[in-house]
């Protein structure tokens, strides 16, 4: 779409619309007082009726002498001389008396005269120019004798020149009041749209600003709580939390470079001393091996992390679900680090009821969860320590696991964010920061939750729920039942 800037969209859609208005009101107003002006003339030049002006003509007879008389009586005694001219005309169209006192030339057309005569009402208005120049509005009313013989007219006039000098300064006052409405509008509203678009730009502006990686530009000024205000919150807030991204990504690369390097250094380290010793030392050569092996082992734990955290993010995790004893694969790890423990010196207890706990899920997959919470107890648990796992059936439905250790807990400020993926909250213990938020999305996944409590030098809880076959089934039948409903 072709690009048009809001002032133009404005101009065009709202100042454009407003003129029309304008215009049209105005032409309306000016028209609407013209009329008004017009009619009050011709309501002055329409003072008399033809029949009224007859019973006058008739008083004098219907003579010639009689008809002049009473012409010359008439214009004498006209009282409203100030605003209205009068003129006596004889039957044949020509000017006898007139109310200034001037005579009137002979060869004057009464343009309305024919008209006046033919009307039903005897008179007929006539609005033009006089042989002077001067506009008038006429009205000539003819008047007969009572046997009905024509007798001459009437005629009324007024001055419209006045009228129209002061239509012509309304005009100009309604053109100049449109002018300045229309004016205030267009700077009212250009500074309106202006105090939009300014900032919007500066918006783009900032958004370009961090699109080319310049994580520290914000909007800082714009002063009032409104919509716009909310966007420039909300840009700030993504720039602080893609700088917080960037920084959580380059603090992952480090410790992740860090845990790395720290078994494949072990790994070199033992090879060349195994390759330096030969088969001299078959005892040494044993602690090398195993050493190598259990390094080779984290190794490859630390990058099948890596890749779930991978897979989680792209959505490419794939789980193959079946029907499972969630408690046979407790069982399985807790047995697999029995031993560990006891390497550790720590006293691992696990109690979990003797019944099956039957659940659809992914069985490598719910053991990682469990490995890896086990991991972590064993971590951050000195020698000496406990770890308690156990395990209960909570209403039929779902299958309660809590991991209790004695270790060195976590601060307060730092649990709200240990799911979160590169959070470490204890740098001095190898780890890459992500297996508790592998194992969050884990859970979530098969519709369980983990809840982490933890007393900073006194332990850590660990409490996982996962939905049993019965509860999913449950559900599915009282889904089954809302849609058919
Ligand atoms: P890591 O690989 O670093 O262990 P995790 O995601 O598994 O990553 O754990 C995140 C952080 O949570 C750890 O760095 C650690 O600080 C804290 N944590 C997890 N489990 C425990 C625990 N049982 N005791 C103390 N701290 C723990």
């Amino acid at each position: 779409m072709k690009y048009m800037s809001i002032m133009k969209r404005w101009l065009l859609n709202v100042a454009s619309i407003v003129l029309v208005i304008l215009i049209v009101v105005s032409v309306s107003l000016f028209m609407i007082i013209r009329n008004y002006y017009y009619g009050a003339a011709k309501m002055t030049v329409e003072a008399m009726t033809s029949e009224e002006i007859s019973s006058i003509f008739n008083m004098y007879g219907a003579s010639t002498s009689g008809f002049e008389n009473a012409a010359r009586e008439y214009c004498e005694n006209f009282s409203s001389g100030d605003t209205m001219a009068v003129w006596v005309i004889d039957k044949n169209a020509r000017v006898i008396v007139t109310s200034s006192g001037f005579a009137v030339s002979d060869d004057v057309e009464i343009s309305e005269y024919a008209d006046a005569k033919e009307s039903p009402g005897g008179s007929a208005i006539w609005t033009g120019r006089l042989p002077s120049g001067e506009k008038i509005m006429a009205n000539t009313c003819i008047f007969r004798y009572e046997n009905g013989r024509f007798g001459g007219a009437i005629r009324y006039m007024v001055s419209l020149d006045a009228i129209d000098r002061q239509l012509v300064n309304l005009a100009f006052m309604i053109l100049a009041v449109a002018v300045l409405m229309f004016a205030v509008l267009l700077l009212s509203g250009m500074a309106f749209i202006r105090s939009i678009v300014n900032p919007v730009k500066e918006i783009g502006e900032t958004a370009k600003k961090i699109a080319g990686g310049d994580l520290g530009a914000s909007i800082d000024h714009y002063p009032y709580n409104d919509e716009i205000g909310e966007l420039c919150a909300t840009i700030n807030d993504m720039a602080d939390k893609l700088s917080e991204s960037d920084k959580m990504k380059n603090d992952f690369i480090s410790t992740i470079s860090h845990e790395l390097r720290t078994p494949l250094t072990a790994i070199k380290g033992w090879g060349e001393t195994l390759q330096q010793i030969g088969d001299s030392d078959p005892a040494m050569t044993k602690r090398g091996m195993d050493i190598i092996i259990s390094e080779s082992t984290r190794l490859n734990g630390m990058v099948e992390d890596l890749l779930d955290f991978s897979r989680i993010s792209s959505g490419r995790m794939i789980y193959n679900t079946e029907r499972i004893d969630f408690l046979a694969e407790l069982d399985d790890v807790a047995y697999s680090f029995k031993d560990r423990a006891y390497r550790n010196g720590i006293e691992l207890a696990y109690n979990a009821p003797a019944i099956p706990a039957p659940g659809n899920a992914d069985p490598s997959r719910i053991k990682q969860v469990f490995i890896n919470i086990l991991d972590n107890a064993i971590k951050y648990t000195e020698e000496g320590g406990t770890i308690t796992i156990s395990a209960a059936i909570e209403d039929k439905k779902k299958l309660v696991v809590v991991f209790e250790d004695s270790g060195a807990g976590i601060a307060p400020e730092d649990l709200p964010h240990i799911k979160e993926k590169f959070y470490k909250a204890n740098n001095t213990v190898r780890g890459s920061g992500i297996g508790l938020a592998v194992c969050d999305e884990i859970v979530k996944y098969h519709g369980g939750t983990m809840d982490i409590d933890s007393v900073l030098g006194e332990g850590t809880k660990v409490t996982v729920t996962l939905p049993l076959e019965i509860a999913v089934k449950q559900e599915k039948h009282e889904k089954e039942e809302s849609e058919n409903e």
